[in-house]
């Protein structure tokens, strides 16, 4: 298994879209097949097996059992979540923003997982929006059901790579399986694109996965 969270150099003077990204990572990474997707913050995880050749589904998560495989999520504040089985060829690309962990789309993924027999199961949450910057309305609080932070002004935050780690939890996935990565895209836009900080001219962090080893700049995972 090899994974990464990608830096923003990666990216840069690609518009960030899944056929871009899929086209550039095809360069990057010969003789595998890359899966990006058509990410609609839903809680709908889809298999590669089961896609038409160069399909673009209309989802946010991605399972495949094929080590030739590099599955491909792209965010900008959103959290990446990897997930792959220790005891089988097994792996899992998850885009979760507020929408998507509020309809347990990391909790989808990992059952889907177990379903096709995946016992040791491990993930990587990649770096996201932090509570330090992702103020929300009170809409966001109640869809995920967490606690907020509040801060002196009375604005409230929440932390939605800790909404992914409790849905692993609740999966059965051990903490020791878990590694979360803490950096927040927003306050270091140095090295992540932030659509908080850039808007709309915000590229988007590639976070990928795959049977093979490969290397590109990033944070390794496993
Ligand atoms: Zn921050």
């Amino acid at each position: 298994m090899r994974g990464v969270f990608c830096t923003k150099e990666l990216t840069i003077g690609i518009d960030g879209g899944p056929v871009s990204a899929r086209s550039m990572l095809g360069d990057l990474i010969p003789g595998c097949d890359i899966f990006c997707l058509d990410q609609i913050h839903s809680g709908r995880v889809v298999f590669a097996e089961d896609l038409a050749p160069l399909e673009t589904p209309r989802a946010d998560g991605i399972i495949s059992r094929d080590p030739d495989a590099v599955l491909c999520v792209r965010t900008a504040d959103c959290v990446p979540v990897l997930a792959w089985a220790g005891d089988m060829p097994l792996n899992a690309a998850v885009h979760a923003g507020w929408r998507g962990l509020a309809q347990g789309i990391v909790a989808t993924c990992i059952r889907m997982m177990r379903a096709l027999g995946a016992r040791d199961i491990r993930a990587g949450i990649g770096p996201s929006i932090g509570p330090c910057c992702y103020e929300v309305g009170r809409e966001v609080v109640e869809a995920l059901g967490a606690e907020p932070f509040v801060r002196v002004d009375g604005s409230q935050t929440v932390d939605l790579r800790e909404a992914a780690r409790s849905q692993l939890l609740d999966s059965g996935v051990s903490g020791s399986a878990i590694e979360m990565h803490d950096l927040c895209t927003a306050c270091n836009t140095d090295r992540f694109f932030s659509y908080r900080r850039q808007g709309q001219q915000a590229g988007r962090n590639l976070s990928l996965i795959g049977g093979k080893s490969w290397s590109l700049p990033g944070l390794p995972v496993g």
